[in-house]
């Protein structure tokens, strides 16, 4: 088989990035170890952007999006039993975000590829990548037994944290950068209609917290936890008893209880690999970067690093230009750090840290009384939760 990119991985780096080629007349094929509907099942994050919003429904696949996406024109912050709110388009000129589940933006691009006659190949095992500083690398796998290869003129490693296409490269050629938080979250996913409107950061003597929603009827709230967490430990009871009293305040705000449909523990983890590229491989998303989720960034950060990508790839196949495949590491890592910071410092604003004393709460409190009273400082977090400019 040959194609012109090679994708691996169809979560939302690859899904868009096929996407975005075929609308430049650009023909790949997606590669993916898992089933359809796993993946169209699968709750991650659910924060879009502006310019990921504006993106989906300029390219076509926004339609679902804008009718059941939920807009925010801000976010809460609540420390010592009190909240504040932040509003966003005063502050950036108009834009805000929308809440609609990364597994909707996943079917949405699934229902875009194949209606356009698109390949995205589920269910293949074994698949590894070769001759990848040649200007014909392969991607080999299996399909139902029978050993398979596409030769491409590139690949695009979107194959997540744990894929096989960023482990591939030469040891020596990517530096990686990195910070493990000494702390986890504890999510659930509940059926009760949320109760703001919009998402809610606390920081608690108890620990961090986090309300949110992925639609009308469903909340998905957050705790920070241990790393190690036993979920065993933790009957829904508990955790709603836990998020109650972090999360309410002297107002009379409180979660809505409901069923929890869903639980998990997520590790908390900043990494950065540079460069993201090695020959006719160009990495993408998580595969190349993780931000802790306490700014939201992870899927916009995939879905910018592949209009990117898209833009070099397009460049290259219309007027033979190669420069914008050469500066693809630099162009995406300049706004990934700028991400990474504001995720770090948002982890480090709202949770506790072991070991932390009365001054580092004291610290963090009047961190907060700054950041939601001074226009500078709403300023700063209105402009990067609702995304920095792609330049
Ligand atoms: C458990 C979890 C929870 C998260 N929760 C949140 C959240 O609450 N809020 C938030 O903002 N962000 C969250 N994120 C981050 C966000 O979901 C990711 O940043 C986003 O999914 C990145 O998209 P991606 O396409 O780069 O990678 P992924 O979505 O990971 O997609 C990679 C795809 O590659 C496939 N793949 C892997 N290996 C192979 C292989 N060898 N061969 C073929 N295919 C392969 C995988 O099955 C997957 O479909 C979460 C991430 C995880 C892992």
């Amino acid at each position: 088989m040959r194609t012109q990119v090679g994708i691996v991985g169809a979560g939302p780096a690859g899904l868009m990035l096929s996407h975005l080629l075929h609308l430049a007349g650009i023909e790949s094929v997606v590669l993916e170890c898992r089933s359809r509907q796993y993946i169209e099942d699968r709750v991650r994050a659910g924060v879009l952007e502006q310019g990921t919003v504006d993106l989906l429904i300029e390219t076509g696949v926004g339609e679902r999006l804008q009718r059941e996406g939920l807009r925010h024109d801000g976010v809460w912050f609540s420390f010592g039993g009190r909240r504040r709110h932040i509003g966003f388009p005063e502050l950036t000129g108009g834009s805000g975000i929308v809440v609609y589940a990364q597994q909707e933006v996943v079917k949405d691009l699934v229902q875009a590829r194949v209606a356009a006659g698109g390949q995205i190949v589920f269910e293949v095992e074994e698949l590894s990548v070769h001759d990848l500083d040649s200007k014909l690398p392969k991607i080999r796998y299996k399909k139902d037994g029978v050993a398979q290869e596409l030769i491409c003129d590139f690949i695009a490693g979107c194959d997540g944290f744990h894929g096989i296409t960023r482990p591939s490269v030469p040891a020596g050629v990517i530096a990686v950068y990195e910070r493990i938080y000494p702390f986890a979250w504890l999510g659930i996913l509940a059926e009760a209609a949320p109760t703001s409107d919009e998402l809610v950061y606390t920081y608690h003597e108890r620990g961090f917290a986090l309300f949110s929603m992925r639609s009308q009827q469903v909340t998905r709230l957050y705790l920070q936890c241990t790393p190690d967490e036993d979920l065993s430990q933790w009957p829904d009871d508990r955790i709603w008893e836990e998020l109650c009293k972090r999360l309410s305040t002297q107002d009379g705000w409180a979660p809505g209880v409901g069923p929890v449909l869903q639980k998990g523990v997520t590790g908390m983890r900043s990494f950065v690999i540079e460069p993201m590229q090695y020959g006719r491989l160009f990495l993408a998303g998580d595969a190349a970067h993780i931000v802790p989720p306490t700014g939201a960034k992870g899927l916009n950060l995939a879905v910018s690093d592949v209009r990117v990508l898209s833009q070099a790839l397009e460049a290259f196949y219309k007027s033979g230009r190669e420069d914008l495949l050469g500066q693809y590491s630099a162009n995406c890592l300049r706004r990934i750090w700028k991400v990474q910071r504001f995720s770090w410092w948002m982890t480090s604003m709202l949770h506790l840290f072991p070991g932390a004393d009365g001054f580092d709460h004291r610290r963090q409190l009047a961190e907060l009384d700054y950041v939601t009273s001074s226009r500078a400082g709403m300023t700063t977090v209105a402009e990067n939760y609702v995304g920095l400019p792609l330049d």
